[in-house]
């Protein structure tokens, strides 16, 4: 199901606007960007806006902003996900015609402490219970696919996760439903992401190969985590970057991701640097890596 080779890469970056761009996000721009450019390729920027519950007013307009800020600029339009609430719907009736999924009518009470669905509505709706979510079915096999940084990975989702959530009680399409119709919509051949979404991928494929949809690669970069390895404070989450030096901040970004950038060259040097000299195979094969200090932003800005 992967792409031709020969077929121009097309890329994409997909925060959710629940703050400003800060340093984990930017990695994943960064990484994105440079993966795509590097290879002739077309990089899109798609707002993860369908949790509304989840969002930060204004926030998807900054991280448009910092974007600029750092030239980082879209191939095409910025795809909204909150305008694309049919085709959601409309790939979740496929699913549901086909029999691949079905209504679920368990509350949250009713679920194991796994976190592994029993498939208690598979059947159909126990009595007395009222559709609430619809669940998309697993099988047994297991998922395997390459990803060209972390290497082989194999997940059986009847044991991690069970049959998993693609409309939620709410109402809500789920993330893992609007990351798949869309990343088919966009045409997308290369997701370069954080590690964090690692265990999303065999859901996604899973989800792909149910609706007939191609798989692109994948690529999953280290996060950034504290020195002791712990997540990063909601302070240094919520740090824009874009009020450091934008070149000091994507140098550090890129050296992160295991490229070594000069820390002294201009916005429009650093960014040829990162094109002429991106190499994937030398990202570092962690799923996590402590912040560097330069990222901080004690000082009064991200880089300085
Ligand atoms: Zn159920």
């Amino acid at each position: 199901m992967q792409q031709p080779l020969t077929q121009r890469p097309v890329g994409r970056f997909a925060p959710s606007p629940t703050g400003h761009l800060h340093f984990g996000s930017l990695l994943a721009a960064v990484a994105s960007l440079a993966q795509s450019r590097s290879a002739d390729g077309l990089w899109l920027v798609r707002i993860e806006d369908i949790d509304p519950p989840r969002e930060v007013a204004g926030s998807a307009e900054r991280i448009l902003a910092d974007l600029r800020v750092f030239e980082m600029h879209s191939d095409q339009a910025v795809l909204r996900q909150s305008a694309r609430t049919q085709a959601y719907h409309d790939a979740v009736d496929v699913l549901l015609a086909r029999d691949l999924a079905y209504w679920c009518g368990c509350s949250r009470a009713d679920l194991p402490a796994s976190g592994v669905y029993p498939g208690t509505c598979r059947a159909g709706l126990p009595l007395g219970r009222r559709p609430r979510a619809v669940r998309l079915k697993v099988d047994a096999e297991p998922i395997e696919f390459h990803d060209l940084v972390q290497g082989a990975i194999r997940e059986n989702l009847a044991d991690t996760v069970g049959d998993f959530v693609i409309w939620r009680a709410d109402g809500l399409p789920a993330y893992q439903l609007a990351v798949v119709v869309d990343d088919a919509h966009q045409e997308i051949t290369e997701v370069v992401r954080g590690a964090d979404l690692l265990d999303s991928t065999a859901r996604q494929i899973h989800l792909q190969r149910c609706l007939g949809l191609p798989t692109p690669r994948y690529a999953h970069h280290p996060v950034a985590v504290t020195a002791n390895g712990g997540k990063l404070s909601k302070r240094l989450r919520s740090d824009p970057v874009a009020c450091g030096s934008p070149a000091r901040s994507i140098a550090t970004a890129l050296r992160f991701l295991g490229q070594p950038c000069p820390q002294d060259l201009s916005l429009r040097d650093t960014w040829r640097w990162a094109v002429d000299h991106w190499h994937l195979e030398n990202v570092p094969r962690l799923r996590e890596l402590p912040l560097p200090l330069e990222a901080t932003a004690r000082h009064g800005g991200f880089g300085l």
